[in-house]
């Protein structure tokens, strides 16, 4: 009876302010994606942001939002950041060429030895890519490459892209089989679990090139590796020849307050893929990150990508790390008091709602929190589910948090009823305080009904 009214009442209040655009008339929708407009509006999320600053967004009207997305991670100084637009104009200013393939000079080598210098030890060897999947899809090549195996092991509910090898090892199969997905070779264990792990390889080694996995799984639920899970999983590949892939393409640079989320997990990988942060929020890019010893003779001509390791996203990605060490990792710092400073926050509303959040977790700016499942959650579908099926209390919950408090949050993909909390690492305290008092008011209003006895 709660939901319905919650239901009613979102009804009765009608838009929620700002330009409701996403209609079926919009071109977006006519042209692009057809689902879209009734999905947003459904959940009641339907904003067309015209502009955004840091952590800030605006809609034509000019209301403000506070963003605690991230583009999912790819955001980490936030919308329009200086620094990285003046990297673009430098690029242009000095004319360099664009595109220039092969040559052995240029941005994309500076970039490289930049990366080299900062990565786990002996990865110093660097392809580039231009997505967070294109990184996954090179990954599992060079893995193949390296061990001459076809064999590839991912876990249940990882998420590493939805090009055909990176679904492969995604970790969900009703995204697969439409699709023909997984290809040959591709197997999956449960996160988290060393035993599975040893099981399979014992059974499969010989034939597996590599195990992919993440430090936390973003899109499955901010599911964080338990202690010693990767350094285990390591020394466990290392046993059969198996190659460890590490997919940071959300953790990486600085998203969990380390440069790199395995110098939190004591593991050195053989093979590590970055997308998201490394284009600055502004230059799709991506890089994966290996030992020499993998580097199979003439792979870098056997693999390439015509707009790989551009002059103006080796520049971008430069500067980028120029920002996230800059100051003795001041940023890194900030990353990690704010992300306490949420973690803690949440943790309070946590308690005083027990009914409605039944976890938070995460590590540094990568969070999530956890809802009840006491009416369902996003319809066991993840962010798809949820957006399809806005009766529910995690859609509810985004959607009040967007109308009343002007800030927006959005479930992880595959996350049943987890909700991630993933600010633009220049996130401040006081916009970390901002978005806790707005969050515990939206949990207030859809949780308190002592009715549904989800109130602790
Ligand atoms: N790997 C991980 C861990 C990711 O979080 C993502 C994106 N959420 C990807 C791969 C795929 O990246 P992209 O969307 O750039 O292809």
């Amino acid at each position: 009876a709660h939901l319905e009214r919650l239901l009613r009442e979102r009804r009765a209040t009608g838009p929620a302010p700002g330009t409701r655009r996403a209609t079926a008339d919009h071109p977006f929708s006519r042209h692009v994606n057809p689902d879209l407009a009734s999905m947003l509006h459904g959940a009641g999320i339907d904003v067309e942001y015209t502009r955004g600053r840091g952590c800030l967004l605006w809609d034509a009207e000019g209301n403000e939002y506070l963003d605690f997305t991230a583009g999912y991670g790819s955001l980490p100084f936030g919308h329009s950041p200086p620094a990285i637009w003046e990297a673009v104009a430098e690029t242009h200013r000095r004319e360099e060429p664009g595109f220039v393939q092969p040559s052995l000079l240029g941005a994309a080598g500076e970039l490289a030895g930049r990366l080299a210098g900062i990565a786990p030890q002996g990865l110093d060897r660097v392809v580039f890519a231009n997505s967070g999947a294109e990184s996954v899809e090179v990954a599992i090549k060079l893995a193949r490459s390296a061990t001459g195996r076809l064999g590839i092991l991912s876990t249940d509910s990882g998420f590493h892209g939805k090009t055909l090898a990176a679904l492969s090892a995604t970790g969900r199969s009703e995204y697969q089989a439409e699709f023909g997905a997984p290809l040959t070779g591709f197997s999956r264990v449960p996160y988290g679990d060393t035993t599975a792990l040893a099981a399979a390889l014992a059974q499969h080694g010989a034939t597996t090139a590599a195990f992919v996995v993440e430090a936390i799984q973003g899109e499955g639920g901010v599911n964080v590796a338990p202690a010693g899970y990767l350094a285990e999983a390591g020394r466990l590949c290392a046993e059969h020849g198996v190659l460890l892939v590490l997919d940071e393409v959300q953790t990486g640079l600085g998203r969990t307050g380390t440069l790199f989320a395995a110098e939190q997990h004591d593991v050195v990988p053989d093979i590590l893929t970055l997308a998201k942060a490394l284009g600055g929020g502004v230059v799709p890019t991506a890089a994966v990150l290996t030992r020499a010893d993998l580097l199979t003779e003439g792979f870098a001509f056997r693999h390439t990508s015509t707009f790989a390791g551009s002059a103006l996203a080796a520049r971008v990605g430069l500067r980028t790390l120029d920002l996230l060490t800059a100051d003795d990792g001041a940023l890194l710092r900030q990353v990690r008091e704010n992300g306490e400073r949420l973690r803690a926050g949440l943790e309070d509303i946590r308690d005083a709602y027990p009914g409605a959040i039944t976890a938070v977790r995460g590590s540094g700016l990568l969070l999530g929190v956890e809802l009840s499942d006491a009416i369902d959650g996003f319809g066991g579908q993840g962010l798809i589910g949820a957006m399809a099926h806005d009766e529910n209390l995690g859609m509810l919950l985004c959607g009040n948090l967007l109308r009343r408090e002007g800030i927006r949050v959005a479930p992880t993909l595959f996350g049943n009823r987890v909700v991630r909390v993933e600010p633009p690492l220049v996130v401040t305290g006081e916009q970390c305080d901002r978005f806790l008092e707005g969050f515990e008011r939206a949990v207030d209003h859809v949780w308190r009904n002592d009715a549904v006895g989800l109130v602790g």
